[in-house]
């Protein structure tokens, strides 16, 4: 039975008395009982109040990128044992803003869930296509790319300790939402895919949906059968907001 994931990328934006507030509604508002999981993904800067706020509760937190490297001259860069010194359980890779802002390929994107696994985080995968992609119907070739990126180098076991999310770029922070159908068709073009290479692998993964998800549209696209939660954006940064998210969830 997969377990329902709702994680919060926070982006940057932020500051301590944000984080704390947000942290302690998150808190109050939810509950280890739930049928949902929560996380959330500070800015590096508010890991560690993060780390304060949630240790030894049902919250899990993580960063929103790693250097692939595991220490060295890298001004500016963060590793992924120092996101462990920071307990964090989780790190997004691939976001499509730091594949399009940041020039981040799949093979910098593969180097970087290989760096995660070695640090002992779990990778959130995120994978999805432009709306050009969409509207030239190579949807599916460019997240199986995205995906075969890290198949090719690191193996269809290296997804066992990793969450996928499926987040179509036209959809995120547009208020465009893919409908519950065209998600859970991508969602299951991805777990057939896994499914081929190992068919335990594939009926286990976790596969997020993300782009403008929100309080209203929540509870349909996970009713889905390969949806098994959200990635949110814009509606994790108000306690209120992520919370009416993660509701729908149970
Ligand atoms: C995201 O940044 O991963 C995201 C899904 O953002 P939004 O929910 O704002 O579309």
């Amino acid at each position: 039975m997969r377990r329902v994931l709702v994680a919060g990328n926070w982006k940057m934006h932020g500051s301590k008395t944000m984080v704390r507030s947000l942290l302690e509604g998150l808190l109050a508002g939810s509950s280890a009982d739930g049928n949902a999981d929560l996380a959330v993904f500070p800015s590096f800067p508010y890991l560690s109040l993060a780390q304060s706020i949630l240790a030894d509760s049902h919250i899990q937190w993580g960063g929103q990128t790693l250097n692939p490297n595991p220490q060295g001259a890298h001004t500016g860069e963060t590793s992924g044992s120092m996101l462990n010194d920071m307990g964090c359980h989780y790190v997004l890779v691939g976001h499509s803003e730091r594949r399009a802002i940041y020039g981040e390929s799949n093979a910098d994107v593969a180097l970087r869930f290989s760096a995660a696994l070695d640090a002992g985080l779990k990778p959130v995968l995120c994978v999805g296509e432009t709306r050009e992609e969409r509207e030239s119907e190579q949807t599916e070739a460019v997240v199986a790319g995205q995906l075969d990126a890290v198949i090719s180098s690191f193996g269809i076991d290296s997804f066992k300790h990793a969450t996928i999310a499926y987040e179509p770029v036209w959809a995120i922070g547009t208020g465009l939402t893919a409908t519950p159908q065209q998600a859970q068709h991508v969602h299951a073009f991805i777990r057939d895919k896994l499914s081929s290479l190992n068919g335990i692998m594939g009926s286990q993964i976790q596969i997020l949906y993300g782009g403008s998800v929100n309080g209203s549209n929540a509870a349909e696209l996970f009713a889905q059968s390969d949806i098994d939660g959200g990635l949110v954006g814009g509606a994790s940064l108000t306690a209120e907001d992520f919370l009416a998210i993660y509701t729908a969830a149970g």
